[in-house]
């Protein structure tokens, strides 16, 4: 069974909503008519967000809706670690910004010590399964299994994630179960990059990322692309020019709550 549509959220009684006031500075009366169409724009972009039924879920709405008292940003990395996660590591040590990494259990035998220096250096690991595949509409088992085995690899360097991110944004109702039976919560994205098109990314995310709140939210980029190595540095410094605080996928869940949209 797939999960109410996240609209619904919108519209639950108050009650049923655990939410923060807008800051004063951000809560003119025309201010809700210009966040929905903000929301509504995130949740158009990623589809993957609709299907969030569970208010624990980080879909793209949810994310949308925290990290605005600073202006938040937390710089996430898919798909590794792989052979340019040492070089993202660098220019993230260099501008002094940590970064959150969501890696393939397959892969994290092959680079344990640059999975200890990602650490070290004070960046954060989720969850991306064991092989990257779809979970949706797969068997509760086999769910659960692509998140343990990954856990189990992290385990041995001492690491243990907070969030899962299913691979393509697919989930289920199991997805979430199977999530909760390993201690997680399942985290998205408000952000795509679209580096896996290879766009210039300098010149195409700072302008979709303005809007009435200011320059903010979870990217998501992917660790083995050329394109995003060359590209992060300058992108790092345009959204610092653009008031971004950087944080971990952690930091920018624990500081600051969801809004109130009434
Ligand atoms: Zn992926």
């Amino acid at each position: 069974m797939l999960a109410q549509p996240t609209a619904h959220l919108l519209h639950a009684p108050r009650h049923q909503r655990r939410c923060r006031p807008l800051p004063a500075r951000l809560a003119p009366a025309r201010f809700p008519y210009f966040l929905c169409i903000l929301l509504v724009a995130v949740l158009l972009q990623h589809p993957a967000s609709a299907l969030a039924r569970d208010p624990s879920v980080l879909d793209g709405l949810a994310l949308a809706q925290r990290g605005v008292s600073a202006n938040l940003c937390a710089l996430t990395f898919d798909d590794g670690p792989g052979q340019t996660t040492e070089a993202l590591l660098d220019i993230l040590r260099d501008k002094g910004v940590r970064g959150t990494f969501f890696v393939v259990g397959s892969r994290v035998h092959r680079y344990p010590e640059t999975l200890k220096r990602l650490v070290a250096e004070g960046n954060e690991v989720g969850n991306h399964t064991f092989t990257h595949v779809s979970l949706r509409q797969r068997q509760p088992v086999e769910q659960l299994s692509e998140i343990a085995r990954t856990n189990g690899e992290l385990a041995k360097l001492g690491i243990v994630p907070r969030y899962l991110r299913p691979p393509y944004g697919r989930y289920d109702n199991a997805t979430i179960d199977a999530a909760a039976a390993q201690g997680m919560t399942i985290a998205l994205w408000s952000v795509d990059s679209r580096d896996w098109r290879k766009h210039d990314l300098a010149a195409v995310l700072p302008r979709k990322v303005y809007g009435v709140l200011g320059v903010r939210g979870v990217f998501l980029f992917h660790d083995n692309h050329r394109e995003t190595v060359e590209a992060l540095p300058n992108l790092i410094d345009r959204l610092s020019e653009a008031g971004c605080t950087f944080v971990t996928m952690s930091e920018y869940v624990e500081t600051s709550g969801p809004l109130c949209l009434h």
